[in-house]
């Protein structure tokens, strides 16, 4: 006879930000017809971060598995399209490139475009890397129109993302998850109690004295780690040398001009600000280090580069990059910025969330808490968590910026043995190394590397089958086939009222 393992009955989700209503969405319709009680418990006495309202495409997929209506979801979380992010002065005062949701130009003969790319710029042909991109010119047209499903058209390349009010998109699921039973409960927790021979937490106390009991936990409360670390004490990877950005300051401010389908960074001298152009205002933010400046000044860099007027006062927002040692603990789960917390400079935190209850999902507990789930969902969340380190760090190690203290560590610093890697071999012959369970795709990679003046020295020679003369036709017909495509898309602006939203 086949023994199944006995479920659990009980979880227990501490914490209503943008982690929490995820979690409690995706438990209440995946788990749907189990016998098993999803409670949720948040304080408003202490808020939610407030801030986290870019994305990446993966998101879609979250939303879709959810069965939520697109047009309905966008009117309601004030969202726009998002094709890629806009870097300004990164690599050198001046720069600016966009690292797109799609591909650059095709691959010829089996050979990744990128190196007849090189290959022409060392025969003296220079056209930016960014003509070869659809959403790229999108973008910057301020177009947009959904991909195409066919896959052998020019515009099936790209993909999209949303950049959404967080609130918002909280309330928003929370509806959803109540109306699949997930009961909620307002209150500050006070206390944990665990079980003295194992550890396993078995109960919350709200400051009200009402205990709540559970058999599995999930830690959604923010930078605090409730449970993960308060309680459990598990330890955290402080990656603060390789990413030493440490405080934002967080502002919105109403929108000026037509609404961009993209988000847009730009490095400043002691760190960086976004710009997340939303329906109804424009989110904007600073990302510094306070070893380099005050906060005082930090604010006055942010403040002076809004476009429109202010909407709300500066908050400032204190963090250490760097993940839990263990996720997963005992029978406590952590999810959101108690499991860890990368800078939002390409919009991963609410991915690496969406990541993190699919991995729960599949690693699901029952009573006989078999403890390979726990270490192969750690293992599994360290190397996305690496992935994504990698690349943030790659933005500001890979820089000619000399002109502040900042940009001089960053340039200077060590970074990790995996990245050295990857950059030595990208440098040398134009390699892109495929990380396995990495969230970045090859373009990705390829975008900051170029826009960021890493060149390869040499090409993949199998390039030179075709003689030049053939290639910069071939390449002519792709760049204006890409402008062509970019131009038959109707504004962004006008796409988001086509849709039933309501732009403006
Ligand atoms: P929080 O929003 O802090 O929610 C914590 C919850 O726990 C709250 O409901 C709180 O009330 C509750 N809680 C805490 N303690 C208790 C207690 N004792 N009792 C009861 N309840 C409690 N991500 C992106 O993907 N894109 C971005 O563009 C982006 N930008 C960011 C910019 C900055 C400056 C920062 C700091 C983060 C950004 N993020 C971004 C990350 C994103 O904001 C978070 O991943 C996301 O909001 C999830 O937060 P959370 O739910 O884990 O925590």
């Amino acid at each position: 006879m086949i023994k199944t393992a006995e479920p659990i009955k009980e979880v227990l989700i501490v914490g209503g930000g943008t982690a929490g209503w995820m979690t409690a969405a995706a438990l209440s319709q995946m788990l749907r017809g189990q016998p098993i009680q999803i409670t949720l418990v948040e304080s408003e006495e202490i808020g939610t971060i407030g801030v986290g309202e870019a994305t990446v495409p993966h998101i879609r997929f979250f939303n879709r598995t959810l069965g939520i209506d697109e047009a309905d979801f966008m009117r309601r979380t004030k969202a726009t399209f998002k094709l890629g992010i806009e870097f300004c002065d990164w690599g050198r005062r001046g720069d600016s490139y966009i690292h797109p949701f799609g591909v650059f130009g095709e691959e010829i003969d089996g050979v990744p475009f990128h190196h007849y790319w090189v290959r022409m710029l060392q025969a003296g042909i220079h056209f930016p890397i960014d003509s070869y991109s659809l959403p790229i010119i999108a973008a910057r047209e301020g177009r947009f129109a959904y991909p195409a499903t066919d896959p052998e058209k020019l515009k099936s390349t790209f993909s999209y993302a949303y950049q959404f009010d967080a609130g918002s998109y909280a309330a928003y699921l929370r509806a959803y998850a109540e109306a699949r039973g997930v009961k909620r409960i307002q209150g500050k927790i006070i206390d944990a109690t665990q079980n003295p021979e194992n550890g396993f937490v078995k109960a919350v106390t709200l400051d009200s004295g009402e205990k709540i009991m559970a058999e599995l936990f999930v830690d959604c409360s923010g930078f605090r780690g409730m449970l993960i670390e308060q309680t459990l004490k598990t330890g955290y990877d402080d990656w603060t040398h390789w990413l030493p950005c440490d405080r934002a300051v967080a502002a919105q401010c109403t929108t000026v001009g037509a609404i961009v389908p993209y988000t847009r960074s730009t490095a400043k001298d002691s760190g960086w600000t976004w710009r997340i152009p939303l329906q109804h205002r424009v989110g904007n933010g600073h990302v510094y280090c306070s070893s380099y400046v005050t906060d005082e000044v930090a604010t006055t860099t942010l403040l002076e580069q809004l476009e429109g007027a202010p909407l709300t006062d500066p908050k400032i927002l204190r963090f250490t990059t760097g993940k839990r040692r263990k996720q997963w603990s005992k029978n406590v789960v952590a999810i959101g910025l108690s499991a860890g917390f990368l800078e939002p400079l390409e919009s991963t935190s609410i991915h690496l969330i969406q990541l993190a209850i699919g991995r729960l999902l599949d690693f699901f507990p029952s009573r006989d808490w078999n403890p390979m789930n726990a270490i192969e969902y750690n293992r599994l969340m360290d190397v996305e968590y690496e992935r994504v380190r990698d690349f943030l760090i790659l933005h500001y190690h890979a820089t000619e910026r000399s002109d502040t203290a900042f940009w001089n560590y960053c340039r200077n610093m060590d970074v990790p043995d995996s990245l050295t890697q990857r950059l030595g071999l990208f440098r040398e012959r134009g390699n892109v190394v495929n990380y396995r369970d990495g969230m970045f795709l090859d373009a990705s990679w390829i975008a900051v590397y170029l826009g960021q003046r890493v060149v390869p020295e040499h090409y993949d020679p199998r390039c030179n089958k075709l003689d030049t003369e053939q290639l910069a036709h071939k390449l002519a017909i792709l760049r204006e086939n890409c402008v062509n495509a970019a131009l038959t898309m109707p504004a962004h602006q006008d796409f988001i009222r086509t849709i039933g939203a309501h732009a403006n």
